[in-house]
Order: structure tokens, then C-alpha cells, then sequence
């Protein structure tokens, strides 16, 4: 019987922080047990975050993309987009996917069970009623969408990004509360398919981490969509959200609103009390090993706090399953590549221009507008875009480089090498890159440096 089973590891919760430690587990030869609540594994990422909203996004921009080609000698006379089909296949790359990790699980001896774990003790977890044993534990329940207290809040056309994955009809007037990463992603899909979009947000502007210069430029291409920024809602009812804007009380009509306000790590209802570990409501407190407050446990991904990307789940889960397993292996967090996926693209990785100068670094910055690039220009336009690079006046090393135009998430990795590999600016002068391909840009702005 499963439940008289010993594991090496119990992990709980089967997103890419969860199935990947699980998979590197299993190929070690060692017992995993992966536990999620959903019969389907891949997490948020793959049910309800990365994939379906590429697949949508996808979608959006063939249809945008084949009314907005004339210049390019392309003139369709009739498009139209079909939310139905879209959908129906954005489900069917989930079901496809979904079904991949169950494979790999099986490949690697993964026992996988469904239902809601709940630690009992440090070598005890338990799924309704049953116990499973185990020397080490895995914590890896991911996030949830944040919540405001905002009234109207829990109105029917009131969506999380959960729900507004599988509307049946798409809205004539969207606003989206939260200028943040994955507000924008919406925003963009919505306004290429002609919704009219708003999105408001708290702050003077939108993806307040990242430099100003680059945001402003992308709220700039964005150009079907309107922002409001240093905004507050107030109030939502069935045909308005209202908000203060520079002290005036405004309001738009909308028949949908989208809730991206952020996201909280999934800490409640585990029994992390029962072992005492160190949380609190920003996550589970880990070291650069993943390890927690509580020996042979483990924390990787969203719920930790750190690094809300599915990418640095994964790393994580490797990084706990090697530690557990005496390899020296520790979490670095300053080449961690993120994308934007507007449309346009913005990327990057390391560190921006305002974090190198609130570190106190002598930097040297450059940026080379992306039309300067001709595999840009012919495939692009006059669209906007810029790459921007930074680096250690002292040293000469590498710091961070931006992206913003076109379709660069396939790119910005090729950086994040050079920043993980800590090159200076001659070492990567002396790089060949393809041509003519977009990836050039970060060579020519390198070049700028001198
Ligand atoms: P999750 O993927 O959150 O999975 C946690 C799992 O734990 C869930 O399946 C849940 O059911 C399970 N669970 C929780 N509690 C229990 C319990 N007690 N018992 C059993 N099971 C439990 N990141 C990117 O890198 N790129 C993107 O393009 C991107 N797009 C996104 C788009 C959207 C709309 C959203 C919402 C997120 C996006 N993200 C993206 C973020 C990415 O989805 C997360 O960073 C990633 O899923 C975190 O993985 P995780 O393993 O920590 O947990």
C-alpha cells in the first residue's frame, strides 16, 4: 500500500518548481512522491499562467499582424478572429502539455498522487487521511492572485487572470486594475483584437521595477491601449470603475474588469505550523540552498517570495533536490532572464540602470534604437524599440541589458550567459553573432560603450 510507502522526498505541489524536482529526483534513481489538489500537473505555468497566455497572445498577434501589414506588401481583406477556436486550441496545448509531465513523471519513477497535502511532521505528509513518510519535503504550492478590497470586488464580470482565461465572449470595454507584468500581457492581447483597453495603475507608472525610460517607450508602443496612471479605484459597479486620478474622481464605463494586482504565495493550509517554519504573508523564508528554518525541508518557486517566474521555480527545485542529495549546488538571482510578452516584447536580465545606481556602481550605460538593427527594420518597420546595456565602470563586466521591440524573448538569454559568465566588454566584442538576426542589436550597443 502507497501509504505504508517510504520516500526519499514528498513534494508538495506539482508546478515547475514541484515537477521538475520531482523529475531530477526520479532520475537519480531516488523515490519521489509529487502531490498536487489538480488532476492535471504543470501548476499555474501550465493550467493557468505561461502557456495558455502565450497561446492567446499568439493568436492576437497574427490577427493584429495581418491587418497592420501594408507597408510589408500584405493587404487581408477580411480578418476575424474566432475566440472559440483560440480558446479551443489554447486548451488543447495545455491538455497536450499536461499530459507530457505525467509521462515524465512515469520515465522517472514518480509516484503521483491528487489531493490537498497537509505536513504533519517533518517526515510526515498527509493526503486526505492518508500518511506518507519521507526524510525530506519539498514545499512548492506556488502563488495565488491577489486580492483588493476594493467595493464591487466580487462582481460576476470582476475576473482574476484564472478565470479571464476562459471568458466565452470577449468585452467591448476591458479595465485592467494593475500596470504590472501580467496586466500588460492582457492588455496587449485584448487591444490587438480592437477591445478598448484601460489599464490603471497606483503608481506615477506602469512596471515601476524597470527603468523609466524603457517603460515609458513601451507604454508608448502599446498604442492601443490607454493608461491611467497614479490612479486609485475606488468603486466598481455592473457599468462603470471608478477612481481618483490627481486628486479629481473619474470613472470609465466597462462591461469586464481584469484583477492584476499581483500575486501571494500559497502559505496557508499546509500545517507550517505544525513544524514552526519561518513565513510569513510575502512567503516561505529560504536560504540560497532552498532550505527553510526546518531541517530536510525545502521551499522552491512562487511561495518562497523570490523571483515569481516559472524559470527560477525550476532552478530552484534542481538547486533543493541537489542540496538534499549532498551536491554543491546554491540559487543565484542576478542573471535570472524576464520578458514582458506585450506586444512588442520587452526583455531583460541583470541588473536596470536605477538598481546599478542605488547599489552605488560607477556604470556605464548605453542604448542603440532597435531600427539601427536591419533584420529589425525589415521585418518591423518603423516600430519602436531600443536595446540599453549597462556595465561596471571599474571592471568593465557586463551588468544588464534591456530589450524592447519586436518579439525578443528567444534572445534574451544569449545576455543572461554573458552576465551569468561575468564577460567584460572585450570578451564579447570579440562574440560572433548571426546575421542578420535582431540578437546583433546587443553587440552594437556593447560597441557604443567604446
Ligand atoms: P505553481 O505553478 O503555482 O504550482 C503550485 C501547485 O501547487 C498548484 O498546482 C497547486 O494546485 C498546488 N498546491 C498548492 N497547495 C497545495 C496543497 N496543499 N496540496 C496539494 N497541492 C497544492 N512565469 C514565467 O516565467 N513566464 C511567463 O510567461 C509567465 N506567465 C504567467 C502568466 C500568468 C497569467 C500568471 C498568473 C503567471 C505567469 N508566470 C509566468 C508565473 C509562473 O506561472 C509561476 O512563476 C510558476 O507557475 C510558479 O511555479 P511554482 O512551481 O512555484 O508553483
Amino acid at each position: 500500500m502507497i501509504s505504508e510507502q517510504k520516500f526519499d522526498v514528498v513534494i508538495i505541489g506539482a508546478g515547475p518548481g514541484g515537477y521538475l524536482a520531482a523529475e531530477r529526483t526520479g532520475a537519480r534513481g531516488k523515490k519521489a512522491l509529487l502531490i498536487d489538489k489538480d488532476k492535471n500537473l504543470g501548476g499555474v505555468c501550465l493550467n493557468r499562467g505561461c502557456i495558455p497566455t502565450k497561446t492567446l497572445l499568439n493568436s492576437a498577434k497574427i490577427f493584429y499582424t495581418s491587418q497592420n501589414s501594408e507597408q510589408f506588401g500584405v493587404t487581408v481583406s477580411k480578418a476575424e478572429y474566432d475566440l472559440e477556436t483560440a480558446m479551443e486550441w489554447k486548451d488543447r496545448v495545455v491538455s497536450i502539455l499536461t499530459k507530457g509531465i505525467a509521462y515524465q513523471m512515469k520515465r522517472h519513477n514518480v509516484t503521483v498522487i491528487t489531493g490537498h497535502a497537509q505536513i504533519i511532521d517533518r517526515n510526515t505528509v498527509s493526503v486526505e487521511g492518508k500518511n506518507y513518510r519521507t526524510n525530506n519535503i519539498i514545499i512548492a504550492t506556488g502563488s495565488s492572485p491577489a486580492k483588493l478590497p476594493i467595493p464591487g470586488i466580487n462582481k460576476t464580470h470582476v475576473l482574476t487572470s484564472d478565470e479571464i482565461l476562459n471568458i466565452k465572449q470577449l468585452p467591448a470595454k476591458l479595465a485592467i486594475i494593475g500596470g504590472g507584468v501580467i496586466g500588460l500581457e492582457f492588455a496587449s492581447y485584448f487591444s490587438m483584437l480592437g477591445v478598448s483597453v484601460t489599464v490603471i495603475e497606483l503608481l506615477p507608472e506602469i512596471l515601476p521595477d524597470f527603468d523609466k525610460d524603457i517603460s515609458s517607450l513601451l507604454q508608448k508602443s502599446m498604442t492601443n491601449c490607454h493608461f491611467k496612471t497614479d490612479a486609485t479605484v475606488k468603486r466598481i459597479d455592473e457599468k462603470n470603475i471608478y477612481y481618483v486620478k490627481d486628486g479629481q474622481k473619474e470613472s470609465i464605463p466597462v462591461d469586464m474588469v481584469l484583477l492584476a494586482v499581483g500575486r501571494t504565495p500559497n502559505v496557508s493550509d499546509i500545517g507550517l505550523e505544525k513544524i514552526n517554519l519561518n513565513y510569513d504573508q510575502r512567503g516561505i523564508t529560504v536560504n540560497d540552498k532552498m532550505q527553510t528554518s526546518q531541517p530536510g525541508v525545502y521551499a522552491v518557486g512562487d511561495v518562497t517570495g523570490n523571483s515569481l517566474l516559472a524559470h527560477s521555480a525550476y532552478r530552484m527545485g534542481e538547486v533543493a533536490v541537489n542540496v538534499m542529495f549532498g551536491e554543491k549546488d546554491r540559487m543565484r538571482y542576478h542573471a535570472i532572464p524576464w520578458v514582458v510578452y506585450t506586444y512588442p516584447e520587452l526583455s531583460g536580465v541583470g541588473l536596470t540602470e536605477k538598481e546599478a545606481k542605488q547599489q552605488g556602481r560607477k556604470i556605464r550605460v548605453s542604448s542603440l534604437q532597435m531600427r539601427a538593427n536591419g533584420r529589425f527594420l525589415a521585418e518591423h518597420g518603423n516600430e519602436k524599440g531600443i536595446c540599453k546595456v549597462i556595465v561596471d565602470a571599474d571592471s568593465d563586466i557586463l551588468l544588464g541589458v534591456a530589450l524592447l521591440g519586436g518579439v525578443n524573448s528567444e534572445i534574451i538569454y544569449g545576455a543572461a550567459t554573458m552576465i551569468e559568465a561575468e564577460l567584460r566588454v572585450k570578451d564579447i566584442k570579440e562574440i560572433i553573432f548571426p546575421h542578420p538576426t535582431v540578437s546583433e542589436i546587443i553587440k552594437d550597443t556593447i560597441w557604443e560603450i567604446g
